[in-house]
């Protein structure tokens, strides 16, 4: 099947089969990690449609939107390689009218961790992807656990908005040395990719440890060894359904979270762990 580039609405309608259609949304600068929801698309649904869109709305005024990676031609080759039936890249200026008003609001969930470092960035994800939900129409959608707060995110609003659409979390995909991978790494120095792998490094470190106060004190003492190049945003020990910390006596999943800037580059991690299992 020869694969269909649709910018809008009615390329969508046309490219229609019938049977399930499972979405993957992403940013572009396709990685092992992107294919790896890609295949978990492809195993659950008839038509895979992956959305290649790197959203303004979720990028602050100093943040990377102008110089985040875009890699069209490469991601088809990709979307090609992994049997995509459907990729659809909209233009900036028909996804967003100049007069347009309503959007979604993430909540408290979307003001901690990294929403609190990023004011606005959930807000933008989730109206992001729900007018991609209404424009593809899935039966389900592919999200990575490697965004974990935007994963619970988009959860919170399936239920909470009544989306009929199923969500499925992907594991994270890491370079050998435990890397997550991201579109960014490519930003990365010789030294930066160094320093970066401490991000894996704490959490690992932090996993291996059984009380809260153990878990955060054993991840930090890997990210003050990284050394100033390291610099931290957040460690955070979360309850995966709020993202609000968890007590000392907190019992059962819990998720460790990490962001810092490498250089010009930030890089986010986790890792979900179980806390006093009976
Ligand atoms: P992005 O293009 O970075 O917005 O990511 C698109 C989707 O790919 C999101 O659901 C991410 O969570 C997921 N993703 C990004 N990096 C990875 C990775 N290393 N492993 C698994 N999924 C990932």
């Amino acid at each position: 099947m020869e694969l269909i580039v649709a910018r809008s609405r009615e390329d969508l309608v046309k490219a229609r089969r019938g049977g399930d259609v499972a979405l993957v949304p992403t940013m572009g600068a396709l990685h092992e990690g992107h294919r790896t929801l890609i295949r978990e698309a492809r195993v659950r649904a008839d038509q895979v449609v992956v959305s290649i869109f790197v959203n303004p709305l979720q990028f602050g005024p100093n943040e990377d939107f102008s110089r985040y990676p875009r890699t069209f031609g490469a991601d088809l080759d990709v979307c090609r390689a992994e049997g995509v039936d459907v990729v659809f890249h909209p233009a900036a200026e028909d996804m967003y009218a100049p007069d347009r008003q309503v959007s979604v609001h993430a909540g408290r969930m979307g003001e901690v961790v990294e929403g609190a470092v990023r004011p606005g960035h959930f807000d933008g994800m989730l109206t992001v992807v729900l007018k991609l939900f209404n424009l593809v129409h899935p039966d389900l959608a592919v999200f990575g656990q490697k965004d974990a707060q935007q994963l619970a995110l988009i959860r919170r609003m399936v239920a909470d908005l009544d989306l009929p659409i199923e969500i499925l979390g992907a594991p994270t995909v890491r370079e050998s040395d435990g890397l997550a991978l991201s579109s960014r790494n490519r930003f990365l120095s010789d030294d930066d990719r160094e320093t970066a792998v401490a991000l894996s490094r704490a959490l690992r470190a932090g996993a291996a440890e059984l009380t809260p106060s153990g878990i955060r004190a054993a991840a930090q003492e890997m990210l003050d060894a990284a050394g100033p190049r390291l610099d931290v945003d957040y460690l955070a020990l979360v309850d995966p359904a709020t993202f609000a910390e968890v007590s000392e006596s907190y019992e059962g999943m819990a998720v460790l979270a990490v962001a810092a800037r490498v250089g010009s580059t930030r890089l986010i991690d986790n890792v979900t762990l179980t806390l006093n299992p009976a």
